[in-house]
């Protein structure tokens, strides 16, 4: 590089701002088409399955606690998510979304990259291992 072109960067670069961004300090908006967390709608789903069917990744188990009562707890592996967008495509009621505001997913903790969608009962109760793998549950009885 000739001295000149350099000095002249040199300069330059007392002028002007740099282009890095003082993230976490500052943030920008969000691309709407970014893919952060699989959020789920609790209230829109059938429990039938197909997002867990589909998923490539095996990141989706859905525990069936009582069917009729739509008592379901969505058990999400964050860590196993490549983030593809399958299991929304394969809803078909419009239960999941990767949310564009939800993409700092960095933990120090391995139980952070299992989460578990639910009322917080049905969450202890799948927890304790007493959901039915066919969502016949005890409270079915
Ligand atoms: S986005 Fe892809 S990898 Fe992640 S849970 Fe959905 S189907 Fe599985
Ligand atoms: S595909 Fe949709 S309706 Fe079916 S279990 Fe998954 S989230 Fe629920």
């Amino acid at each position: 590089m000739k001295i000149g072109t350099m000095l002249k960067d040199v300069s330059l670069a007392f002028i002007h701002r740099p282009v890095t961004e003082r993230y976490p300090y500052t943030r920008q908006a969000t691309p709407e088409r970014l893919r952060g967390r699989l959020q789920w709608d609790p209230e829109k789903c059938i429990g039938c399955e197909l997002c867990a069917m589909d998923c490539p990744s095996g990141a989706i188990d859905l525990m069936v606690l009582d069917k009729k009562a739509k008592r379901f707890v969505f058990c999400y592996h964050l860590d196993r998510c490549t983030f593809c967008a399958q299991c929304v495509q394969s809803c078909r009621h419009g239960c999941l979304e990767l949310s564009a505001d939800d993409w700092e997913l960095a933990s120090l903790s391995r139980e952070a990259f299992t989460l578990y969608y639910g009322e917080d009962k049905d969450v202890r109760e799948a927890l304790a291992g007493t959901a039915s793998p066919d969502g016949s549950g005890p409270s079915n009885s």
